[in-house]
Parts: C-alpha cells; structure tokens; sequence
C-alpha cells in the first residue's frame, strides 16, 4: 500500500514573500481532518522556503523545485544540496521538463542532481515524460525508460524509499490537457514495470509514481481511482487554494 503524496510546484510564482505567504497558509487550513491520508507537498521557489515553512504548521513538507548538484565553489547563481538540507528542505524536484528543455539540462546533470539529493539524505521527486511528438509516434514508454535509466543510474536499491517519481507528458503540462486517467494509468504500469526491471518487483510496487499535466479538482478523483497513480504534481491549481485545497481531498 502506498500512500499518496499530493504535490504541487509553484515554478516562477508567486512574485511576492506576501502572496506565497497567503497561498501557503490557505493550502495548510484546507488540509483538515476529514483529509485523506496522503502527505502533502509543495515544491516552492528557494527564496520563499523558510518563509513557508514557518506558516504550514508542520502540515505539509515545503521542498526545492531544483539544485546545483556540485557541492561549493565558483558555480554562480547555484544552490547547493547543504544549504537547503541545512534549512531543513526535504523533498527536492529534479529532472521537470522546463528545466530540461528551457534551462538545457541533460539526463546526465539530472542524475548527478538525484545522486546529490540521495547522498545528502533528502528525497528526490524524479519527473519524466514525452512529448507530443513523441507521444504521437507511441513514444511515451520507451521515452520514460529511457529518462528513468538514466535519471536513476547508480541509486542503489535501499535509497529507492526517498525517490518519487512524477509521469508529466509535456503535451498535458499547461496546456489544460489532462491526460486521460486511462493514458496516465498505461504510462505509469509500464514505468513500474521499468522499475521493476531495474531493481525488482517488490521494490517497484514501492515506489510512488505520480501524474502530472493540467490536474484540477475535475480530473482528480479519476485519477487517483487508478491502480498505478499514487498522487499528482500540479502546477497551475496549486496557485488557487480552492482547487488544491479540492486537489489535496480527493475522492
Ligand atoms: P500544470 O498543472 O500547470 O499543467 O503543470 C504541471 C507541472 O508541470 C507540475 O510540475
């Protein structure tokens, strides 16, 4: 049995200390409890992570949307792993399709990045997925064992308990183009099957894979009723305490 994680990535929002500040207390008081049991999490820009931290009252974990995965020194502009573990940062993201095609960073930067938030004792949400084309050409399965070889080369089996993995088709990511819970559901067995090759079954079923593309309280329940698909990672409804807040208590 594995227990949902409900999360969202605020990417480059909001623009003020105050704004994140609200979002973050409205998300917390909707987390009540009549909330199902999952844990909750919010991947938030760095400089608004003490801040959220100190508003949630303990009630949801507030992670980094990145790292540099080099430990100190001339890297201008980075954050290292040390410093957002020494702020008490558990959960970072690696591996999101913006930072891969906007920002240009490769598998290879991408797994030094899921070896440095391993090492450092922190979990590593791993976000994978294809895109149009390739989903058109029925890519999306050898894409995802692919980017989960490679992300994922070198983590030893017993780190797998701090890995999550999200399954975010770039054709659903802001387009309002949910993939269907039946797409998403094929995508993430084939992602456990992957896994399930890499290491094994047991520590395969383990493993949370999340869906992510356009998720809003709409799309939500069908999602979750899916074998395979252990929680979501919502970007725009995680900037509307309504809808997360409807996200976060799914049916
Ligand atoms: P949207 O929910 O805005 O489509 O974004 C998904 C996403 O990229 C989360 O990481």
């Amino acid at each position: 049995a594995r227990k949902p994680l409900i999360s969202g990535n605020w990417k480059l929002n909001p623009q003020t200390k105050e704004e994140a500040l609200t979002l973050a207390r409205g998300i917390a008081s909707a987390i009540t409890d009549s909330t199902p049991d999952v844990d909750v999490a919010l991947f938030v820009p760095y400089v608004f992570i003490e801040s959220t931290m100190s508003v949630v009252g303990g009630k949801l974990s507030v992670g980094a949307e990145g790292v540099c995965p080099h430990s100190n020194g001339a890297y201008t502009g980075g954050i290292s792993t040390s410093m957002i573990k020494s702020i008490g940062v558990d959960w970072v993201l690696a591996g999101h399709s913006e930072r891969r095609e906007i920002f240009g960073e490769t598998d290879y930067y991408i797994n030094a990045q899921c070896l440095k938030i391993l090492d450092e004792g922190m979990s590593v949400m791993l976000c994978i997925g294809e895109s149009l084309a390739e989903f058109e050409a029925d890519l999306a399965g050898s894409v995802c064992a692919t980017q989960l070889k490679k992300g994922l080369k070198g983590v030893r089996k017993e780190d797998l308990d701090r890995v999550a993995i999200a399954y975010e088709p770039v054709w659903a990511i802001g387009t309002g183009k949910v993939a269907t819970p039946e797409i998403a559901q094929s995508v993430h067995a084939k992602c456990r099957d992957i896994l399930a090759g890499m290491y094994d079954r047991e520590t395969a079923n383990m493993i949370r894979i999340l869906y992510g593309g356009s998720v809003t309280p709409d799309s939500i329940d069908d999602l979750m009723a899916m074998p395979d698909i252990d929680g979501a990672l919502v970007g725009g409804a995680s900037l509307d305490i309504n809808k997360f807040g409807r996200i976060v208590n799914f049916n």
